[in-house]
């Protein structure tokens, strides 16, 4: 995963058990970022006033 020797085949494909557990987080944290939308979707506007182009 980071390119560094492996200390022990059993951990493939994570160098260590350091790796492995750094790995897991990462991959919750991208899942848990899929939950809901992103916090820059919060900013709601209120609605312009209407324009008396007639
Ligand atoms: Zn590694």
């Amino acid at each position: 995963m980071c390119r560094r020797a492996v200390d022990d085949p059993k951990l493939l494909p994570f160098c260590s058990p350091r790796c492995q557990q750094q790995d897991l987080v990462n991959w919750l944290d991208g899942a848990y970022s899929l939950e809901g939308p992103p916090p820059d979707d919060v900013d709601v506007r209120p609605s312009p006033p209407d324009d008396d182009e007639s």
